[in-house]
């Protein structure tokens, strides 16, 4: 494996996408919130709790000890093998992306502390193509698996994906079956795997490494399932019920261990460390 530990260039560029100075509206109570309140809030709404996407650096923030994270691979870039065009041509899209969102691809990764704790960390950033999984996304996932066996480390993966990347064809299919053999090789060797989802999480994502944690948390109401709603129904053309794939709904039917409000979420990964590690206890 060639290791690429960068500074924080990428993460400076990639930091806020919130404009300050500006109102937004939530999009579940619609009260109007002010950008930096908002972001000052992990970018919950005050009034109704809505959890608005956070980007995968700020999440890194959020799971990491200050000034902790040392990040891998950032230079990593997607290859359009298959020269793929849908609206518009699949390497555009790439570099139209980069530019919005500082990133070179759908998930950022590194090493870090939490509470002291070190650990190996991946969070995905959403605004990349919805989060999706191609060969680099697959490629650094399965990175933080082997970084975590490597140094002994748990592992701790925050996904948020519409699923694989069509644009990649059946190379970002590949990449369930690379992730999950990463994820058990880490098993195998009793390190433990915290998985801690946010809405949306669905498709290939969630059929592979976001489903296979030791202990998976969600953020409340977040989306999660293989294909989405509208789809099922429309396949078996039957109502489905209320909530349905929404984390709740996942935590009756035990899929699901914990819910937890972003604002916790950091303890309660700590706490679950500390209890899983038996060097941490
Ligand atoms: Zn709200």
């Amino acid at each position: 494996m060639v290791e690429n530990p960068k500074g924080a260039s990428a993460r400076n560029k990639a930091k806020s996408k919130v404009p300050t100075g500006v109102w937004i509206k939530c999009k579940s109570c619609r009260e109007p919130l002010f950008a930096a309140e908002l972001e000052r809030n992990l970018m919950v709404c005050p009034h109704c709790d809505y959890h608005f996407l956070l980007s995968a650096y700020k999440r890194i923030d959020l799971l990491t000890d200050e000034g902790s994270f040392e990040e891998y691979d950032a230079d990593l870039s997607p290859v359009d093998v298959l020269s793929f065009t849908d609206r518009k041509a699949y390497a555009n899209r790439l570099a139209e992306t980069e530019k919005k969102t500082g990133t070179k691809d759908a998930v950022v990764c590194g090493l870090a502390t939490l509470e002291g704790i070190p650990i190996s960390v991946a969070a995905m950033e959403f605004g990349f193509i919805g989060g999706s999984m191609g060969s680099v996304v697959g490629e650094k996932v399965a990175r933080t698996f082997k970084r975590g066996l490597e140094s002994r480390r748990p592992v701790v993966i925050a996904p948020t994906s519409g699923g694989a990347r069509m644009q990649e064809g059946v190379v970002s299919l590949m990449q369930l079956g690379k992730t999950n053999a990463a994820a058990a090789a880490l098993a195998d060797a009793g390190l433990p795997y915290v998985v801690v989802i946010s809405d949306p999480t669905t498709a290939g994502v969630m059929a592979s490494y976001a489903s296979v944690g030791d202990v998976i948390i969600s953020e409340p109401n977040a989306l999660m399932g293989f294909a989405g709603p509208r789809v099922i129904m429309e396949t078996i053309r039957q109502e489905l019920p209320p909530g349905f794939q929404r984390a709740e709904f996942q935590l009756e039917h035990g899929f699901v261990d914990i819910i937890v409000h972003r604002k916790e979420v950091r303890d309660t990964v700590a706490r679950l460390l500390t209890l899983l590690t038996p060097d941490n206890k």
